[in-house]
Protein backbone atom coordinates (compact mmCIF):
# COMPACT_ATOMS: atom_id res chain seq x y z
CA UNK A 1 0.00 0.00 0.00
CA UNK A 2 1.18 3.48 -0.42
CA UNK A 3 1.16 6.36 1.90
CA UNK A 4 -1.88 8.43 1.62
CA UNK A 5 0.13 11.40 2.08
CA UNK A 6 2.88 11.56 -0.42
CA UNK A 7 1.68 9.08 -2.74
CA UNK A 8 4.80 8.01 -3.62
CA UNK A 9 6.62 6.02 -1.15
CA UNK A 10 5.42 2.10 0.29
CA UNK A 11 3.30 3.04 3.83
CA UNK A 12 5.29 1.19 6.70
CA UNK A 13 2.69 2.11 9.46
CA UNK A 14 -0.65 3.19 9.95
CA UNK A 15 -0.74 6.69 12.58
CA UNK A 16 -3.68 8.46 13.75
CA UNK A 17 -3.69 12.15 13.12
CA UNK A 18 -3.28 14.69 16.13
CA UNK A 19 -6.88 16.07 16.39
CA UNK A 20 -5.81 19.59 15.10
CA UNK A 21 -4.90 17.44 12.00
CA UNK A 22 -8.02 16.12 11.32
CA UNK A 23 -7.82 13.06 13.33
CA UNK A 24 -8.15 10.40 10.48
CA UNK A 25 -5.86 7.37 10.15
CA UNK A 26 -3.56 7.55 7.66
CA UNK A 27 -1.39 5.14 6.45
CA UNK A 28 2.21 6.43 5.89
CA UNK A 29 5.96 6.12 4.92
CA UNK A 30 8.46 5.97 6.87
CA UNK A 31 9.57 9.78 5.34
CA UNK A 32 6.20 11.69 6.27
CA UNK A 33 5.40 10.23 9.42
CA UNK A 34 9.02 11.70 10.68
CA UNK A 35 7.57 15.27 8.01
CA UNK A 36 4.96 15.40 10.78
CA UNK A 37 6.47 14.74 13.79
CA UNK A 38 8.76 17.54 12.65
CA UNK A 39 5.83 19.99 11.94
CA UNK A 40 3.34 18.67 15.16
CA UNK A 41 6.05 19.58 17.25
CA UNK A 42 5.45 22.11 19.80
CA UNK A 43 6.11 25.79 18.83
CA UNK A 44 6.09 28.28 21.94
CA UNK A 45 5.42 31.70 21.36
CA UNK A 46 8.91 33.35 22.66
CA UNK A 47 7.39 36.16 24.82
CA UNK A 48 4.42 34.52 26.22
CA UNK A 49 4.70 30.83 26.41
CA UNK A 50 1.56 29.98 24.41
CA UNK A 51 2.35 26.95 22.41
CA UNK A 52 0.65 25.81 19.47
CA UNK A 53 -1.53 23.29 20.87
CA UNK A 54 -3.02 25.60 23.50
CA UNK A 55 -3.82 28.21 20.92
CA UNK A 56 -5.74 26.20 18.99
CA UNK A 57 -7.33 24.23 21.92
CA UNK A 58 -8.39 27.87 23.49
CA UNK A 59 -8.78 29.72 19.88
CA UNK A 60 -7.39 32.58 20.98
CA UNK A 61 -3.41 34.15 21.39
CA UNK A 62 -1.52 35.00 24.63
CA UNK A 63 -0.17 38.16 23.38
CA UNK A 64 0.50 40.42 20.61
CA UNK A 65 3.51 38.70 19.42
CA UNK A 66 1.82 35.21 19.29
CA UNK A 67 -0.27 37.04 16.12
CA UNK A 68 3.15 37.07 13.71
CA UNK A 69 4.55 34.09 15.65
CA UNK A 70 1.50 31.77 14.67
CA UNK A 71 0.12 33.75 11.80
CA UNK A 72 -0.55 30.32 9.89
CA UNK A 73 -2.93 29.22 12.64
CA UNK A 74 -4.48 32.18 13.29
CA UNK A 75 -5.55 32.66 9.70
CA UNK A 76 -6.91 29.24 9.05
CA UNK A 77 -8.87 30.00 12.08
CA UNK A 78 -10.48 32.97 10.77
CA UNK A 79 -10.81 31.22 7.51
CA UNK A 80 -12.46 28.66 10.12
CA UNK A 81 -14.94 31.38 11.54
CA UNK A 82 -15.73 32.89 8.22
CA UNK A 83 -17.03 29.59 6.73
CA UNK A 84 -20.87 30.02 6.49
CA UNK A 85 -20.71 33.59 6.93
CA UNK A 86 -21.47 36.38 4.68
CA UNK A 87 -18.50 38.26 3.09
CA UNK A 88 -17.55 41.45 4.48
CA UNK A 89 -15.53 43.34 2.57
CA UNK A 90 -13.45 45.85 4.28
CA UNK A 91 -13.89 50.00 2.74
CA UNK A 92 -11.14 50.55 0.42
CA UNK A 93 -10.32 54.43 0.54
CA UNK A 94 -11.94 55.48 -2.93
CA UNK A 95 -8.98 58.19 -3.94
CA UNK A 96 -5.77 57.92 -4.23
CA UNK A 97 -4.05 59.06 -1.26
CA UNK A 98 -0.15 60.06 -0.27
CA UNK A 99 2.49 57.37 0.19
CA UNK A 100 2.76 58.76 4.21
CA UNK A 101 -0.71 58.35 4.64
CA UNK A 102 -1.47 54.95 3.58
CA UNK A 103 1.92 53.91 5.36
CA UNK A 104 0.19 55.04 8.08
CA UNK A 105 -2.90 53.97 7.68
CA UNK A 106 -1.77 50.39 7.47
CA UNK A 107 0.22 50.42 10.79
CA UNK A 108 -2.89 51.47 12.21
CA UNK A 109 -4.77 48.95 10.60
CA UNK A 110 -2.13 45.86 11.58
CA UNK A 111 -2.42 47.73 15.53
CA UNK A 112 -6.16 46.97 15.19
CA UNK A 113 -5.83 44.00 13.69
CA UNK A 114 -3.71 42.52 16.88
CA UNK A 115 -6.39 43.85 18.85
CA UNK A 116 -9.34 42.21 17.35
CA UNK A 117 -7.38 38.88 17.02
CA UNK A 118 -6.85 39.36 20.71
CA UNK A 119 -10.03 39.55 21.90
CA UNK A 120 -11.48 36.97 19.09
CA UNK A 121 -13.51 39.15 17.53
CA UNK A 122 -12.53 36.96 14.05
CA UNK A 123 -15.18 38.39 11.83
CA UNK A 124 -13.53 42.07 12.80
CA UNK A 125 -10.31 40.20 12.26
CA UNK A 126 -10.76 39.34 8.62
CA UNK A 127 -12.27 42.96 7.87
CA UNK A 128 -9.19 44.26 8.97
CA UNK A 129 -7.28 42.08 7.14
CA UNK A 130 -9.19 42.71 3.81
CA UNK A 131 -8.98 46.70 4.49
CA UNK A 132 -4.93 45.67 5.08
CA UNK A 133 -4.40 44.21 1.72
CA UNK A 134 -6.36 47.06 -0.27
CA UNK A 135 -4.44 49.59 1.60
CA UNK A 136 -1.22 47.61 0.65
CA UNK A 137 -2.21 46.80 -2.63
CA UNK A 138 -2.89 50.98 -2.84
CA UNK A 139 0.62 51.49 -1.90
CA UNK A 140 2.02 49.59 -4.54
CA UNK A 141 0.25 51.78 -7.24
CA UNK A 142 1.42 54.87 -5.72
ZN1 LIG B 1 4.72 9.51 2.32
ZN1 LIG C 1 2.55 35.22 22.88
Amino acid sequence: MRCQRCGKREAVVRVKLPEDMGQTEQALCEVCVREIAQQHKERRCPNCGMTRRQLLHLRKVGCANCYSFFSEEIESMIRQFQHGHSKHYGTRPEEESPERRLTQELSRLKEQLNRAVLSEEYEEADKLKRQILAVEEDLRHV
